[in-house]
Formats: structure tokens, C-alpha cells, sequence
């Protein structure tokens, strides 16, 4: 029997065989993690919690386990990024917008899960409608990260971060437009994985940049994260325009694989002199400020255990790095202009108890609706679009858009994986950089260039920098390489132990 105040510190693998092996129920794990959620309210991860719904998805779950027909994730909680529609929890995207709301569906990566069996603990806060690096623009307040209580857990998944390092749930999903899965797993010493643009289906998903959003993920181990992306992808053809005719794959079958003779692209603009002088003293002094030195440490020792491991390191050139910035903060709000056009006060949420006529109930509604950094961003992307800036901002990103994944195509001709630093620092305070939308924008640099190209990325626990704090190494491998992104997380999680490290925070027993 299994001790079940220990069931949090089990990962999703192991708990689905003590299901399997009925030495613990689903209720019984169900109960548990939502008790821990209670006790653990303070870190603000979750935004909806429905005791009776979660319990009763338990319940059929342990039907099924008895009669042997159990399915692959049979009686695994998991708690879904408040950006997926659910139809037994509320779903706000963490803005004043949708508070309250209920959809009338699930989102399919939401309805791909529970057919597999995993059981809804809840919905977890993020930035409102996923904009953001450091959860503070959720309406419903920030979260704390579970290393350290005075730090952000990063966003816009940083509810879905924290929830997972904190123990309250087995593994959540994310979404990741420009990083958001890959940096809050960074900040909080989890595992992420971004997939291919198009794999999983993006239904459901309250859209804020349609042609980056994706879900993904977020769960302890790499093995974790591959059980739960097998679940969750695969074609939705008659429900989302982009979603591709890939059939869902098994991404747990080549985790074990050898990794001899891999080539680790490492580029050089994304370094500091540290690893150049070292491993490639013929290449030319490289720009290195902005990464953190605990952070560039932390990398270095990850790749020296892949070098241990047989993989090969290769300098390759990623030259328009600087200039996803200023494309990525173009394309997202100019898409999230349109997108965010249907909250209207008509269709969808809240709206304005007082107007005059249509056009300021219109005003009304979205000025006490949405919080200042989606206004920010919407005007950013009407101004963009507007004739006459068009061609200047808009068309001029698309055009680098295609050559920042033109030069990954480059560089995979020298490589077979990527690596470097999913964010230039460590989770950083929560209120730093509150007041700072650039300062969060420019720390996003090492994130978007994959969602620009559409390329699955990952975030692997790689050690501690600065405080104390978690450092994610971000691997990104080309289109649909996303089980050779898993395997390598597993084989140097499998080296290392830094993924199963324990918040300091998480006082004995709890
Ligand atoms: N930090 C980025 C932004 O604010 C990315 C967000 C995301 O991936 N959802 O847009």
C-alpha cells in the first residue's frame, strides 16, 4: 500500500503504475493533491477548484482501473493553464474579461487528456490571456514561485510553473507563444516542452497570437512530459485551420536512445566568452552581456555532461537572435489585436452596466475589462496594421519572421539539436520589472526566436544560479524532432538529479 502523504513526491510514471497496481485509488490521489492545493493557496497557482467535479472524475477513473479497461494516464490529476476552455471550471484567461466564465465545451488538448484518463484538479492563473513573462498580469493576482516565495515563477504559465514545482499537481499543461512554457519551467526547475507549431490542437485555447500559440506540457521529468504530449497532440483537422496532418506519436519509445556522436548546435550569440574560449577558441569574440554569469555556468555544466555522454558540441551562427524582439512584439500584438476583437460585451464576459449607446458600451466594456498590458498590446498591433504602417512594421516583420527560420534551417545543416539558456537570468522579484514592459519584453530574447519558426523547444532543469534559484537549459531541435528532444532531457536527467530537487520552501512534509 502506498503511504499516500507521499503521493506528490511521485511522478507521473510512478503513480500511474501504483493506479495500475491499485495499491493506491484515484480518489485517494485526488483527495490528496486537492487538500495540498488548499494548504498551499497562498502561492496563488490555482484560480478554480471544483472539489465535486475532480471527484467524481476519480471515481469513473477507478471504475475503469477495476474492470481493466484503464486507459494510458488512467487517474493522473492534472490542472490545465487557465487559458483552456473547460466546461466544469471557469475559464478566464487570468482577465477581469472572462471572470465567471463557462464554455459550453472543452478545449481538445483538455478532452485528449481526459480521454486517457486524467482527472481535472483545476485551473491554473497566468498572465492575462498568456501576456507576459512574470504572471503579474493575471487580474487575479500574481503567483509566487516555490523556490523562493519573494520571486516570480516567470509566465505566462507561472501558475502551471508553480503548481508542478510546488507539488500540487502531478504535471499541468501550458501554452508557450513566445516562451511561456519553456521560461516559467526554467524559473521554477521543472520540465516544459514546447511541440512543432501545428501538432497540438490550438481549439479551445483562448487565442492571443494565432500563428505562435501552442500548448504543451509541464511536468517534473522529460519521461513525464513525453506521456502527457502523446496525449495531447495529434490532428483536429475539422476544428483547427493550422492543426497538421501529423498522426500523435509515442514519445516515450526513444527516450532510452543513445546519444553518441549527436551534434549539439551551440550559438555563439547566444554565449558568453566562457564557453567559446573553452570549446571553440578559433571563433571570434562574441557579444556576451545580458547572461547572467550563474546562468552561463549552469549551461556550461550541462553541456559538459552531454560531452560525457558522447555528444558533440559545434559552434553554429542563430545571427538574427536581437531581431526577434522587435518581430515577435510586432506579429503577437498585431494578431492579438484581431483576436482580442471579439470581447465585445456582446459575445463572450463581462459588460459595462452603464453605456449610452453601442459604441461606448463598446468603450466601457473593454476599458474596465482588459488590464493595461493587453490594452498596451492591442494598440500596439492596430497601430501596426493601420494603412500606412503596414508595410513599414508589419510586412517588414513577416519578411525577418521567414529569415530568423531560414537561419535555424542554416544551422541544421551543422547540427542536430540546439542549446542554450531558455532566459538571460534567474526568476527575478516579483514587482522588479512590474512597471517595465520592455524589460520584460528583452528578456524573452532566447525563447522566441523558436516560436517565430515554428520549432519545438524545451526547457530541462540544468542546476542553480544566482540565489539559489532554478536555470533551465533550453533545447530546440527542427520540425517534429520533439522525441529526440525528450530523450535527450531524459538521458542527462538520468545523469543529474536537478529535476527532482525539492523547493527549499516545501517545509518537511508538506
Ligand atoms: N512573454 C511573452 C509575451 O509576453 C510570451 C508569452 C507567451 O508565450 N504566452 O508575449
Amino acid at each position: 500500500m502506498t503511504n499516500t502523504s507521499e503521493l506528490h513526491d511521485l511522478t507521473v510514471a510512478q503513480l500511474a503504475i501504483r493506479l495500475r497496481e491499485r495499491e493506491v485509488s484515484a480518489v485517494e490521489t485526488a483527495q490528496h493533491f486537492l487538500a495540498r492545493a488548499k494548504t498551499h493557496a497562498s502561492l496563488g497557482a490555482f484560480l478554480d477548484i471544483n472539489e465535486e467535479v475532480t471527484l467524481t472524475q476519480a471515481r469513473a477513473a477507478d471504475a475503469r482501473l477495476a474492470k481493466g479497461t484503464a486507459n494510458a494516464l488512467e487517474g493522473i490529476p492534472v490542472a490545465h493553464k487557465d487559458i483552456f476552455v473547460t466546461r466544469d471550471f471557469v475559464s478566464t484567461a487570468g482577465s477581469r474579461m472572462l471572470a465567471g466564465y463557462r464554455s459550453p465545451f472543452d478545449a481538445t488538448v483538455v478532452a485528449k487528456l481526459a480521454e486517457q484518463g486524467v482527472v481535472t484538479l483545476g485551473k491554473l492563473n497566468c498572465d492575462e490571456f498568456a501576456m507576459g513573462s512574470a504572471n503579474e498580469n493575471s487580474a487575479f493576482g500574481n503567483v509566487k514561485n516555490p523556490w523562493n516565495l519573494t520571486c516570480t515563477p516567470g509566465g505566462s504559465s507561472g501558475g502551471s510553473a508553480a503548481a508542478v514545482a510546488a507539488r500540487l499537481a502531478p504535471a499541468a499543461t501550458g501554452t508557450d507563444t513566445g516562451g511561456s512554457i519553456r521560461q516559467p519551467a526554467s524559473f521554477c526547475g521543472i520540465t516544459g516542452i514546447k511541440p512543432t507549431y501545428g501538432r497540438a490542437s490550438r481549439y479551445g485555447m483562448v487565442a492571443f497570437a494565432s500563428s505562435l500559440d501552442q500548448a504543451g506540457p509541464m511536468a517534473r521529468s522529460a519521461q513525464d512530459c513525453a506521456l502527457l504530449l502523446s496525449a495531447m497532440c495529434g490532428p483536429d483537422l475539422d476544428r483547427d485551420s493550422t492543426s497538421l496532418d501529423v498522426p500523435a506519436e509515442d514519445f516515450s519509445l526513444r527516450l532510452n536512445d543513445s546519444i553518441k556522436g549527436l551534434r549539439i548546435g551551440v550559438p555563439l550569440e547566444w554565449w558568453g566568452s566562457g564557453v567559446q574560449t573553452e570549446w571553440f577558441p578559433e571563433m571570434p569574440a562574441q557579444r556576451s552581456e545580458g547572461v547572467d554569469i550563474s546562468v552561463q555556468l549552469a549551461i556550461e555544466s550541462a553541456l559538459k555532461e552531454y560531452e560525457k555522454l558522447g555528444a558533440k558540441l559545434v559552434p553554429i551562427s542563430l545571427p538574427r537572435t536581437e531581431l526577434s524582439i522587435p518581430v515577435y512584439y510586432i506579429i503577437a500584438p498585431a494578431e492579438a489585436s484581431s483576436n482580442l476583437s471579439r470581447f465585445d460585451g456582446v459575445k463572450f464576459g463581462h459588460r459595462a452596466q452603464q453605456y449610452t449607446d453601442l459604441t461606448d458600451m463598446y468603450k466601457k466594456t473593454r476599458a474596465e475589462g482588459f488590464g493595461d498590458e493587453v490594452k498596451r498590446r492591442i494598440m500596439i498591433g492596430a497601430y501596426v496594421l493601420s494603412h500606412g504602417y503596414y508595410d513599414a512594421y508589419y510586412l517588414q516583420a513577416q519578411k525577418i519572421r521567414r529569415m530568423i527560420a531560414d537561419d535555424f534551417q542554416q544551422a541544421f545543416k551543422q547540427c542536430d539539436v540546439i542549446a542554450g539558456p531558455v532566459a538571460p537570468t534567474v526568476a527575478w522579484k516579483l514587482g522588479e520589472k512590474s512597471d517595465d514592459p520592455v524589460a520584460n519584453y528583452l528578456a524573452d530574447i532566447f525563447t522566441l526566436p523558436a516560436s517565430l519558426a515554428g520549432l519545438p523547444g524545451m526547457s530541462v532543469p540544468a542546476g542553480f544560479g544566482e540565489g539559489g534559484m532554478p536555470v533551465g537549459l533550453q533545447l530546440i531541435g527542427n520540425y517534429f524532432s520533439e522525441a529526440k528532444l525528450l530523450n535527450m532531457a531524459h538521458r542527462l536527467q538520468q545523469a543529474t538529479d536537478f529535476h527532482s530537487r525539492k523547493p527549499p520552501t516545501l517545509a518537511e512534509g508538506l
